[in-house]
């Protein structure tokens, strides 16, 4: 039974936040594309309708890559990805894509599911994806 629930979240520096509704205890998922494999991300998938952000849409900076269909989102003054979304037109498959650990409060003990990436979905492990 999901005990999902309003949370908020951000980046280090406060510019960026943001409330978002989901279940803490469901597991992150450590994703091993060119990107996210580099920086070690875990990574909460929500509904874009369940993503609100609050502040910070002035010095986010955005990055993107591969088929650019993925648009990753920075803080510019401390440099922490909070969040990215997708460029779907499709509204229902366009989830918000959450670094987990930006997640409040933050929990110290997540539960990962492992080798759920995109590059398993291409041919050859070093395509960036
Ligand atoms: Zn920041």
């Amino acid at each position: 039974m999901s005990e999902a629930k309003l949370h908020t979240g951000g980046c280090h520096c406060g510019k960026v936040r943001y409330e978002v509704t989901l279940d803490l205890a469901e597991p992150a998922i450590t994703c091993n594309c060119s990107m996210c494999g580099r920086s070690g991300t875990m990574l909460r998938f929500v509904p874009a309708e369940k993503f609100k952000l609050l502040s910070g849409e002035d010095v986010l900076t955005h990055y993107r890559f591969n088929s650019k269909v993925i648009d990753h989102q920075f803080c510019s003054v401390c440099g922490i990805k909070s969040a990215a979304s997708t460029t779907s037109s499709c509204k229902p498959c366009r989830p918000v894509t959450l670094t987990a650990r930006a997640v409040e409060p933050r929990v110290s003990a997540l539960t990962l599911r492992h080798g759920v990436d995109a590059r398993q979905r291409v041919d050859g492990p070093f395509r960036d994806v």
